[in-house]
């Protein structure tokens, strides 16, 4: 292959920046040449594209969002679409694409391979629920903002003796809910893998304050009640005074962690690696300790869901 093409699908997430770079740059190294596409596969219909080089990709590494910008574009689940973006790849003389994004961004390359473009996924999503990897770029910064603003509201919750209802996202997952949830010490955390059972939540607050505990953090996944309903409920069935904070798009900004910005350029040079070697249509991601590139059919064999002790461990330590 000589030329790749790269775009970023779906939510934002930070680190998708500093993975726009290691992909471009490493695939620069490689004697590759990089065309960007803007909006993600919107752009490939549009055909909205930019040349990149190394310059072009200068000082993003710790930017939040992504310079080639994202979307969600629901006119390319349709088969003839795909195939209009895959000949104009073609046209373009791109050998391969890789794709930044969510599991639905997945299902998109998948779909662009099957057109017959090579294809490979760099996991970059702030739920961290893609299959074929146990992190996705994003995850830890956002669990790190969530945890931050946690720490803010718990400081006015146990002035006032409240309890502090906290929404975050994660519509089918619970990973940023439960992992902030762990790191701030809540007492307790709803996520869509687990029933939701109010009244059992209810008796546990209730108790918290009776042993003397001045404020109880809760956090829910938005996947698995409403805020306002949890909020509503606390208020009719006990004399507590719960508030509720929507966490809302603060989730998805700010510069990538540490964390975020090294797995970034690792799995940029894997992703090109792995191209140059001749394998394609792969998620690229962590299993275990290693980087892997797996192919689309086998990721459902490497789904890492939510861990079952953890979210007991978070409810036996916040009592
Ligand atoms: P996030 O996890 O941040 O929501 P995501 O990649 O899962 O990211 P989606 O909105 O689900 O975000 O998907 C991004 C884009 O991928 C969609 O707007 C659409 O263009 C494409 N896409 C999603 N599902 C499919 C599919 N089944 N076939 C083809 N393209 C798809």
């Amino acid at each position: 292959i000589s030329k790749i093409g790269v775009l970023t699908s779906g939510g934002d997430a930070p680190g998708m920046n500093a993975a726009i770079r290691g992909v471009t740059r490493y695939a620069i190294e490689k004697g590759l040449a990089v065309e960007g596409i803007i909006r993600g596969y919107e752009g490939l219909l549009r055909h909205e594209t930019i040349t990149l080089d190394r310059r072009t990709v200068g000082g993003i590494i710790h930017r939040g969002g992504t310079i080639l910008r994202t979307a969600r574009c629901l006119e390319f689940m349709e088969k003839d679409v795909q195939k209009e973006a895959a000949d104009y790849l073609r046209s373009l003389e791109i050998d391969a694409l890789v794709v930044i994004g969510g599991d639905g961004s997945m299902r998109g390359a998948q779909a662009l391979s099957h057109c017959g473009i090579p294809t490979m996924v760099i996991p970059g999503t702030i739920d961290n629920d893609m299959m074929g990897t146990q992190y996705t770029i994003g995850f830890d910064t956002t669990v790190n903002t969530v945890l931050e603003s946690i720490n803010k509201i718990r400081d006015t919750a146990s002035s006032h003796e409240r309890v502090a209802v906290i929404e975050v996202m994660g519509r089918n997952a619970g990973f940023i809910a439960l992992y902030a949830g762990m790191a701030s010490g809540a007492e307790a955390v709803l996520v869509p893998e687990h029933e939701v059972n109010l009244p059992r939540l209810c008796e546990h607050l209730a108790e918290s304050h009776r042993i003397g505990k001045l404020s109880s953090i809760v956090v829910v996944a938005e996947g698995a009640a409403k805020g306002t309903d949890v909020v509503d409920y606390i208020k009719e069935h006990t004399y507590l005074e719960p508030n509720l904070t929507v966490l809302g798009y603060v989730q998805r900004g700010g510069a990538p962690s540490a964390l975020d910005a090294t797995m970034a350029g690792l799995y940029a040079q894997k992703a090109i690696d792995s191209l140059l070697a001749g394998t394609y249509n792969c998620v690229i991601g962590l299993i275990g300790r290693r980087i892997a590139a797996t192919p689309y059919s086998e990721a459902p064999h490497f789904h890492f869901p939510i861990s079952d002790n953890m979210y007991q461990l978070v409810h036996m330590l916040g009592r």
